[in-house]
């Protein structure tokens, strides 16, 4: 028999759904962003972010918080253009790296998070109603962000 459970993400507590892992639920959200900039494309800084904030080690302590203002700038109606811009100037005097590493350290939260939606039902369905999945995505994760006292 084949038990979901045995294959959730040991990370965020993904289920698989449709077969779909986090990981390979994120590269299907890379390809059809990048294969319809104007379209799946416009939410590209939303499911990197999605699913950065979801798997916290991927990022340095100092990433992941920088990555959690990003999130409430965008969940407040900041464009990724808005937000590219401010961030080139300060990233010219950044100092720490974003990428979680031995030297650099993993970013973790304090308070176990309760995620409602994992990258795996994001994907599912297709990439019919992709845009509203991530942007429901992106909400969820603001939400159970602020429920566990992270933000
Ligand atoms: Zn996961």
């Amino acid at each position: 028999m084949n038990d979901p459970l045995a294959a959730a993400c040991e990370i965020c507590g993904a289920v698989q759904v449709e077969g779909w892992t986090c990981e390979s639920a994120f590269h299907q959200m890379l390809v059809w962003e990048f294969s319809d900039e104007n379209g799946a494309g416009s939410v590209h800084h939303l499911s990197v972010l999605c699913y950065h904030l979801q798997h916290p080690q991927l990022y340095s302590p100092q990433g992941l918080r920088h990555a959690l203002d990003l999130l409430v700038a965008f969940e407040s109606g900041a464009t990724p253009e808005h937000v590219r811009e401010e961030a080139r100037a300060s990233l010219k005097e950044r100092t720490w790296p974003i990428r979680g590493s031995v030297s650099a350290g993993f970013g973790t939260y304090a308070h176990p998070v309760h995620w409602t939606t994992h990258a795996p039902q994001v994907v599912a369905g297709g990439s019919a109603g992709y845009v509203d999945r991530v942007q429901a995505w992106s909400t969820s994760i603001l939400t159970a962000l602020r429920n566990a006292g992270e933000l």
